[in-house]
């Protein structure tokens, strides 16, 4: 039996008929731009999120992009986040000639450590972001409070995160800004690229809309330079249509997540020391990956691909250690939680529709590789 990390092709099947009306409402109208399904899908995704705005964007690259851009982040500031985080979190602080000050993860749940941020402000941070890594919120209480204290704005990258809960609150909603990715592997999903921007602020909502077309208003007047940064109609037109079964989809990956919860302890993998399970210590971990840590990993990992099942490391070299980002001086050793996660995770099949024969199949794999008897 081959497992696929992710089956697109099995959602499509469920909710074609929806997707399919909507987009070609799209097409009938020929408004490829700015059309009603934008502003119907950023008021979906605003109440969806509990927050007052949202504000549609190409990605959630440029979600992050717009959001610092909104505050005018540039040369000569700083903004703190984690190095064990997909590139896109970074490399637009770097692009807008501001500087990423990393702060080590938590390895209980992958997330920034917030007892270590307080340590990484100066005088120069002018913003924190909070990534909520594979489903699951950062500390958002404990961030917000030293951020509060010390004045910087909170940007959530919530791109993996739609959804998650904590404490009555979803993520994208509590910080300045929530960034969400509507990339095809993310828990909702456009037929494309596209994003959202989050936020309770009317002036900051503002001011992504005037940024995301050139600064624009009216027409041929430009206020700011900004860019093109839209959310395409038909993009719009699939999200809002998705929307409406992203609550049935979180459940069916929960499901999942606890299910291999009950056949790894079966296995013995546990007792033995040779998986560690995620942890989940927030209300509601939306599981975009569910990331195990393992012996001998990267010898899984081909075990399992021969054996039929997708898996993937995310991420297998944290950020501070990247080429490109030698300039700012970090080195091996920097921030050592990261460094180990990205030795150590492996990311299973989580997608809504995985049967229980598959999951089986999953942690069977996994046991044959490490076989009876033999111990970390
Ligand atoms: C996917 C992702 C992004 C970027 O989103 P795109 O839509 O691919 O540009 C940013 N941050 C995190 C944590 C992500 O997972």
């Amino acid at each position: 039996m081959s497992v696929p990390l992710l089956d697109l092709k099995a959602q499509y099947a469920a909710i074609r008929d929806d997707v399919e009306r909507a987009m070609r409402e799209v097409v009938e109208s020929q408004v490829f731009i700015n059309g009603p399904q934008v502003a119907a899908c950023e008021q979906a995704v605003a109440r969806y999120c509990g927050a007052a705005r949202a504000v549609g964007v190409s990605s959630g690259t440029d979600a992050l992009l717009i959001s610092m851009m909104a505050e005018g982040i540039g040369p000569g500031d700083e903004v703190i986040t984690t190095p064990y985080t997909f590139f896109a979190t970074v490399g637009s602080i770097v692009r807008l000639g501001a500087r990423p000050v990393f702060v080590d993860i938590d390895p209980e749940t992958f997330n920034m450590d917030s007892r270590r941020l307080e340590g990484a402000v100066t005088s120069r941070t002018r913003a924190v972001i909070p990534v909520h890594l594979f489903g699951q919120m950062a500390d958002m209480a404990a961030i917000c409070a030293t951020a509060s204290a010390r004045g910087l704005v909170v940007i959530e990258d919530a791109c993996q995160a739609i959804g998650a809960e904590h404490g009555g609150r979803r993520a994208g909603a509590i910080g300045h800004y929530g960034c969400f990715s509507f990339f095809p592997s993310k828990n909702l999903g456009a037929f494309g690229d596209g994003g959202m921007v989050t936020t309770n602020d009317p002036d900051r909502a503002d001011r992504l809309e005037l940024l995301r077309m050139h600064g624009m208003r009216p027409k041929y007047v430009h206020r700011m330079v900004g860019g093109n940064f839209r959310l395409d109609t038909l993009q719009a037109a699939v999200v809002l249509a998705k929307l409406r079964w992203l609550d049935r989809w979180t459940e069916g990956r929960r499901r999942n997540a606890e299910r291999y919860g009950r056949l790894f302890a079966e296995s013995g993998l546990l007792e033995r020391g040779l998986v560690r399970l995620p942890r989940t210590v927030t209300d509601r971990h939306v599981f975009n990956q569910y990331v195990i840590r393992c012996e001998r990993r990267d010898a899984l990992m081909e075990h399992l691909k021969a054996a039929g099942i997708g898996c993937e490391v995310y991420y297998p070299i944290p950020l501070h250690l990247q080429e490109c980002f030698a300039g700012l001086g970090y080195g091996p050793g920097d921030f050592p939680e990261s460094e180990r996660a990205a030795r150590e995770t492996l990311a299973l099949p989580v997608y809504p529709e995985l049967t229980d024969a598959q999951a089986t199949e999953v942690v069977h794999a996994i046991t044959r590789f490490y076989g009876a008897g033999r111990s970390a």
